[in-house]
C-alpha cells in the first residue's frame, strides 16, 4: 500500500472516530495530495472534513472508515463489526440479515449453524468454494438477541451494504430472508410470495431465497432454494 493510501485510510478511520477538524491551510495540503486519486474531496464551510467527504475508493478503506461506527444503537452492544468477507471481485454475493452470537464474536459473517448450511448450499450445492462468493448482511453488527433489525438501524447501514456492491459489482445476488429483500428491494412479503418474481438491483439480476435458518427449521423449504440455486448456476454458467 502506497503512503497516499495508507494516510487516506488513517484519515478516514480517524474521521469516523469523530469528525476532524482541518484547519484551512492543512486542508489545501490534503487536497492537493488527494487531487489525483480523490477528485471529490469537497470544502466544509467549518473547515471540516465530515465522514463521506473522502471519496472510499476500495473495500478495505470502506472497512476501515466504519470500525468504529456508531451511527446507531447496535454499535454499543455489539463485540465486533461483520463488514463482509470473500472475493472482492465474486460473480455471486449472499445477502443476509444481520450477524448472530457466532458472527458477533469473530467478526465474520456467516460461520455458526446456519452459516455451515450456507457454506454446504455454496460448496456442495453450487459446487464452488465459499471464498469465491462474497457475503455480507444488511446490517453490520448484532440486534440484541437475534432479534430484527429496526427500520432506522438498517436505514443507517444500509449505505455501506450499496457501496460494497457497487465495489464488487457481482452478476447475481442471492438474498437470504425476508429481512434481507425488504431492505435491499422494498418489499414486504413472505419468501413464498417473492420467489414467484424476478427482480434486480441497479441492473443486477437477483434471487430472493429461505435464510439458511429457515431451512434449518424446517426441511420443506430445502427444495424452492435448491431451486433457486438452479437459477442462479444457470445464469453464472456454472457446472
Ligand atoms: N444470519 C445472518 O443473516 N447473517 C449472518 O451473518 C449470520 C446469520
Amino acid at each position: 500500500m502506497n503512503r497516499i493510501k495508507h494516510l487516506e485510510n488513517w484519515l478516514n478511520w480517524q474521521n469516523n472516530i469523530q469528525p476532524l477538524f482541518v484547519p484551512e491551510a492543512v486542508r489545501e495540503h490534503i487536497e492537493y495530495l488527494f487531487k489525483d486519486i480523490v477528485p471529490s474531496t469537497s470544502r466544509h464551510s467549518e473547515g471540516t472534513l465530515k465522514t463521506g467527504k473522502i471519496e472510499i475508493i476500495d473495500l478495505d478503506t470502506l472497512y476501515l472508515s466504519l470500525a468504529n461506527c456508531q451511527k446507531c444503537r447496535l454499535g454499543v452492544t455489539r463485540n465486533k463489526l461483520v463488514f463482509g468477507e470473500g472475493n472482492k471481485n465474486a460473480d455471486l454475493m449472499f445477502i443476509g440479515e444481520g450477524p448472530g452470537h457466532d458472527e458477533d464474536l469473530t467478526g465474520r459473517p456467516f460461520v455458526g449453524k446456519a452459516g455451515a448450511l450456507l457454506t454446504k448450499i455454496i460448496e456442495n450445492g453450487l459446487k464452488i468454494p465459499r471464498k469465491s462468493v462474497y457475503i455480507a448482511n444488511i446490517v453490520k453488527c448484532r440486534p440484541p438477541a437475534n432479534r430484527d433489525p429496526l427500520p432506522d438501524e438498517a436505514e443507517s447501514c444500509i449505505d455501506y451494504l450499496h457501496k460494497q456492491i457497487e465495489m464488487i459489482n457481482p452478476s447475481v445476488i442471492v438474498l437470504l430472508g425476508k429481512v434481507a429483500a425488504k431492505h435491499l428491494l422494498n418489499i414486504e412479503c413472505s419468501i413464498t410470495k417473492a420467489r414467484e418474481n424476478s427482480y434486480n438491483y441497479k441492473g443486477i439480476p437477483v434471487f430472493v431465497t429461505y435464510h439458511p435458518s429457515a431451512l434449518l427449521r424446517n426441511e420443506k423449504y430445502k427444495r424452492p432454494v435448491w431451486e433457486d440455486m438452479k437459477k442462479v448456476m444457470k445464469l453464472l454458467r456454472i457446472n
